[in-house]
């Protein structure tokens, strides 16, 4: 018998894959620096890559989306990510965290009511699940919801903490869970909502065109229909959209790998030093190998994972490996990259400063490191806590 293996992309994967490397090319990289520096949303340039269908990509047509496969979707967060991290969350945290969930567990009129115009990008959804105080340990969620039987309404009090997506212009519910008798459960606040506050940006070390906002719920009142699932497995529910999320990241940690790969080899050939350009120099010369290497491996581990979703095979172990490898792999990609710099990667303005700062946050967001390594030793049988 002979073990078939194929790694290539389908005629749509890469069909989409140039139609959003161009977008990065020509909408993206040439403002990147100046939305960075400014800490700017770039709303236009979301909702242009709307019109593309990036936010519908894995949903049902019905719905407006594209229905391609979940493959697609981190094809176009890693050409974003490749020239602009801030721009490739925005669109992961949208379709992953925003649109999942409700595609995941809504109700159909849920779905009919908010997913349209998520798929088209004219909407986005953000998912409350961290707290100032429960964020590795988000089962210690503090916020509580009660139902007052009288007016048919959740009643929902509490903090949430580092929540993307949340306050940009076009920001049209977020979904946060909450503690109620049955455990915990999520619930759909649609912006807007009286004691929805949304507190001012943080000032971020990267990520700075991405928006994310704590939130505190002073007496938030939502229609009893607003329970997002099962009363009582909030929680579950969203540790289910991590594992999806988990891969979408390793996808946006690729696409900066390989973003600095493609600058450190660029630049290896023109800067000269001792009479030649440096990147005769074994020293540079193997970083950039490293670099390519540790990029093959992080990109064949993501679509790995991708493709065990999309073939509706277990893959919470693989997403886990994959965020945990092509994150370390993209922070020493930025490492390197900056290094075969010199003093140019230093300064802002460069790619590779923003990649290095960029690069910190893929090691916490979505699990961090040391949480992936949890979830992949307890896939071992081991009974670390
Ligand atoms: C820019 C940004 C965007 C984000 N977006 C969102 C969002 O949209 N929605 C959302 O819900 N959250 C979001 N987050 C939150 C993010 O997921 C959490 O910050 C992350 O899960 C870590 O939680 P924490 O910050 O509370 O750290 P803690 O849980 O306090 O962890 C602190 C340290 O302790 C370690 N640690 C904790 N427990 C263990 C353990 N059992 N074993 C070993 N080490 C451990 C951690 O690995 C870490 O190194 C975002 C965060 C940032 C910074």
């Amino acid at each position: 018998m002979v073990l078939v293996m194929d790694f290539s992309f389908s005629s749509d994967q890469n069909q989409f894959r140039e139609l959003v490397a161009t977008f990065a090319r020509n909408e993206v990289a040439p403002y990147a620096d100046e939305w960075d520096a400014q800490a700017r949303f770039p709303l236009d340039t979301v909702l242009a890559l709307g019109k593309l269908g990036a936010f519908g990509v894995t949903f049902p047509e019905e719905y407006g989306g594209l229905d391609l496969d979940f493959s697609t979707l981190c094809i176009a967060i890693e050409e974003l990510a490749r020239v602009d991290s801030s721009i490739a969350i925005t669109l992961s945290a949208g379709v992953g965290l925003g649109a999942n969930p409700i595609y995941s567990f809504g109700t159909e009129t849920q779905k009919r009511t908010y997913l349209p115009a998520m798929c088209e990008g004219k909407a986005l959804g953000a998912f409350g699940l961290t707290e100032p105080d429960a964020g590795s340990d988000a089962g210690a969620t503090r916020s509580r919801a009660t139902l007052d039987e009288t007016r048919d309404e959740w009643v929902i009090n509490g903090s949430k903490a580092y929540i993307t997506n949340s306050g940009t212009p076009i920001t049209t519910l977020v979904t946060v869970t909450a503690r109620t008798e049955e455990g915990i459960s999520a619930f759909i606040i649609p912006a807007g909502t009286e004691g929805l506050i949304i507190e001012p940006s943080y000032r971020k070390l990267g990520w700075h065109a991405s928006d994310t906002h704590g939130i505190h719920l002073d007496e938030v009142r939502v229609p009893r229909e607003n329970l997002l699932g099962k009363l009582g497995k909030g929680f579950s529910q969203f540790l289910a959209i991590l594992d999806d999320g988990r891969v979408a990241i390793s996808a946006l940690a690729v696409g900066l790998a390989q973003g600095c790969l493609d600058e450190a080899v660029s630049y290896a050939k023109v800067r000269n030093a001792f009479g030649g350009p440096i990147g005769r120099h074994q020293a540079v010369a193997f970083m950039c190998a490293d670099i390519a290497t540790k990029v093959e491996a992080a990109r064949a581990m993501t679509y790995r994972a991708a493709w065990l979703k999309d073939s509706k095979r277990p893959f919470s172990q693989a997403a886990a490996m994959a965020k945990l490898f092509s994150t370390e792999a993209a922070m020493d990609a930025a490492r390197m990259a900056t290094q075969i710099f010199g003093g140019a990667g230093f300064i802002e303005g460069n790619p590779v400063a923003r990649h290095f700062r960029d690069a910190k946050i893929l090691e916490i967001g979505e699990g961090t490191s040391e949480i992936q390594r949890l979830v992949i030793a307890r896939g071992l049988g081991l009974p670390v806590s």
